[in-house]
């Protein structure tokens, strides 16, 4: 089968790899459907996320289970099923405390980091990250079950309200689907991105968009909101907590969302207590694969402008480029795209 392993840093290698085979009881093989390029995936080949070398790389896929292992009961063959890549232990006290999202062994096993993923004709999966996906979510959008999984997570943990106003901090694909959450709850929503590409499409989904670059952020969100400030600033970019801080009105809530282990941030703790500032962290998804397959079922939210491009396999480098990393030199330049999703 045609594969993309990364081999080590900058190095994705388009392969041909065995077909995988069922080896254990609760193995389920899928012919890959589709799969959607991350910006976890952008940033493996960077270097700035953990990987294990020579994996097959993708995590956002979905696909058609072609044959199952001894002991699976709940997946037949033919079953076209969407993936959580995050393969929780079930045994650790977090998993057992309701904490799946913290388990011990998270970081050991995710499809498409540290075992075979998405961007291949095949792959094998265990029985349990499998969700059957209704006919109403086509492969392309079933890709996408986990990375909303990920936001409802947020919405679950925020408890966004009809008479919130929310500033969503990055526009990329989960500023994306935060803001659509927040356009159908929320009473105003305000984005900032600095990409025009990605502005471009704020624009198109008719949303109120400012550039960091050129807007003074807090200046534009305190008029907005009638000199309240946001009750709800969801920052999805990773580098902009302290911005995050000064948009928030007393008592409102700050969603860090966005990773980049690199970035420090300042924050004085007499202000968080003074303004009884809530900070929430999170991570991943958690109980949320059903209630975001739901979600899509229903069409509740505009996918439209979400898809920028879907591109055959074989043709998956050009979608890093596109997504703003020169894979050579691994420099960066302005984006072209939103989300890419690879046809299998
Ligand atoms: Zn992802
Ligand atoms: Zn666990």
């Amino acid at each position: 089968m045609k594969a993309f392993v990364v081999r080590g840093v900058g190095e994705l290698e388009l392969t041909e790899l065995p077909i995988p085979k069922v080896q254990e009881p609760d193995d389920v093989l899928l012919q890959v459907k589709a799969v959607g390029i991350c910006g976890t995936d952008v940033k493996i080949l960077e270097g700035k996320h953990h990987f294990k070398p020579n994996t097959v790389v993708g995590h956002e896929f979905c696909g058609q289970v072609i044959e199952v292992g001894t002991h699976v009961t709940h997946f037949k063959v033919g079953d076209r099923v969407a993936i959580d890549n995050n393969i929780r232990c079930g045994f650790c006290s977090f998993c057992r405390m309701g904490l799946s999202s913290q388990c011990v062994e998270i970081k050991t096993s995710a499809l498409g980091v540290m075992r075979d993923g998405g961007y291949a004709e095949y792959c094998l999966v265990p029985e349990k990250q499998c969700f059957v996906l209704p006919d109403e979510i086509d492969d392309i959008l079933g890709t996408q079950v986990e990375t909303l999984a990920t936001v409802v997570n947020g919405m679950n943990t925020l408890l966004m309200l009809p008479y919130d106003y929310v500033l969503i901090l990055g526009f990329g694909p989960i500023g994306y689907l935060f803001a659509q959450f927040a356009k159908n709850i929320a009473a105003k929503v305000a984005v900032t991105e600095i990409d025009p590409f990605r502005i471009s499409v704020a624009k198109e989904c008719g949303l109120t968009v400012w550039n960091p670059n050129e807007d003074d952020i807090e200046a534009r969100i305190t008029e907005f909101t009638h000199g309240r400030k946001a009750d709800i600033v969801i920052e999805a970019t990773g580098n902009a907590l302290e911005q995050a801080l000064k948009c928030v009105t007393p008592g409102g809530k700050v969603l860090p969302f966005g990773m980049d282990s690199s970035i420090q941030a300042t924050v004085v703790p007499n202000e968080i207590t003074r303004w009884a500032t809530k900070i929430l962290g999170l991570y991943l998804g958690q109980n949320t694969m059903v209630p975001s397959i739901r979600i899509f079922q229903e069409k509740r939210l505009n996918m439209k402008p979400f898809f920028t491009k879907v591109i055959p396999l074989t043709e998956g480098l050009s979608a890093f480029e596109c997504l703003g990393l020169d894979i050579k030199t691994l420099t960066h330049h302005p984006k072209s795209a939103m989300k890419i999703v690879m046809k299998v």
